[in-house]
C-alpha cells in the first residue's frame, strides 16, 4: 500500500525532514581530516535528540549507529568507528530522523579537504543526477520517469548506477512502498500522486556498477575499489512538482 499523506502527516514529515537537513548543516564544518566517523556519529546523535527526534537508523535491522558513514569505495551503510578521515577522502553521510512517528531521510557526499578532480566530478555529477531525477516528479508522472532521468544523467558521464539499492517511500516507516529505482523506462511503474512522500537517492560509481558486501554484514563497497557517491532527498509529490522536505 502506497500511502497518501494527510495535511497533519505532511506537517510532521516537514519537521522530521527539517531536522535531518539541519543535522547535515551541523555536521558539515566537522568533516575535516583527523575526525573519526564515530565522532561524527556522536555529534549527529546528540543533535537529533536535542531537536526532540530520534535517529531512524539506530537499531533498524540491528544497525548500530545514528548515521551511515561511507568513505571512498564504500557505497552505503558504512558503520561509524575509529577510522579517521584523511585529506582527499570523500564521505557519504546518510541521516534519518523520526519526529512524532514520522521520518526524514537524506544522504550527502562531502569532500574531506582537497580532493582529486575525478572525485570532484563524481560528487558534482551525482548531485546533478539527483536533481534530474527530482525534475520528473509531479502528480501523474510515473516512478520509471525518475529512474530514467537519473540513469540518463549518469550515463552521460559514464558513471556506474548501483542497481541493488533503491529509493523508497517515507512516512511512519523510514522505508515504505514504493521502491524508487535509479534506473528505468519512461512511462512505466506506479503513478505518482500528490501527497506521496518518497526518497530519491542515486548511488553512482566512478567505475563499475557492481557492488558487494563486506564481512560486517552492512557496508556495501564497489567491486573495483573505485569511489562511489550518494545524494538523497526526501520529497513531497505535489500537483505540479515536488517539495524537498530535507532541505539544507
Ligand atoms: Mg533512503
Ligand atoms: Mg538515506
Amino acid at each position: 500500500m502506497i500511502s497518501i499523506k494527510s495535511e497533519r502527516e505532511i506537517e510532521l514529515l516537514k519537521v522530521a525532514g527539517d531536522i535531518v537537513g539541519q543535522t547535515h548543516n551541523f555536521l558539515k564544518p566537522y568533516i575535516k581530516p583527523g575526525i573519526t566517523t564515530k565522532e561524527l556519529d556522536d555529534l549527529a546523535y546528540h543533535f537529533i535528540l536535542d531537536h526532540d527526534a530520534t535517529p531512524s537508523f539506530k537499531g533498524y535491522d540491528g544497525f548500530p549507529a545514528t548515521i551511515c558513514a561511507s568513505i571512498n569505495d564504500e557505497v552505503v551503510h558504512g558503520i561509524p568507528g575509529n577510522r579517521k578521515l584523511k585529506e582527499g577522502d570523500i564521505i557519504s553521510i546518510d541521516i534519518g530522523a523520526c519526529y512524532k512517528g514520522y521520518h526524514g531521510d537524506s544522504a550527502w557526499t562531502y569532500p574531506v579537504g582537497k580532493i582529486s578532480k575525478n572525485k570532484e566530478n563524481l560528487l558534482k555529477w551525482t548531485e546533478e543526477s539527483l536533481f534530474e531525477g527530482l525534475k520528473a516528479i509531479k502528480h501523474g508522472a510515473r516512478i520509471g520517469d525518475i529512474g530514467y532521468n537519473i540513469e540518463t544523467s549518469a550515463s552521460k558521464h559514464h558513471l556506474g548506477v548501483v542497481k541493488e539499492l533503491v529509493g523508497h517511500g517515507v512516512g511512519t516507516d523510514v522505508h515504505e512502498e514504493p521502491d524508487v529505482p535509479n534506473y528505468g523506462k519512461k512511462n512505466t511503474g506506479i503513478v505518482l500522486k500528490s501527497g506521496m512522500v518518497i526518497a530519491v537517492e542515486p548511488m553512482l560509481n566512478l567505475g563499475t556498477a557492481d557492488v558487494c558486501m563486506l564481512d560486517d554484514g552492512w557496508t556495501v563497497v564497489t567491486d573495483d575499489g573505485r569511489p562511489s557517491a550518494h545524494f538523497e532527498h526526501t520529497v513531497l509529490v505535489t500537483d505540479d512538482g515536488y517539495i524537498i522536505l530535507t532541505k539544507r
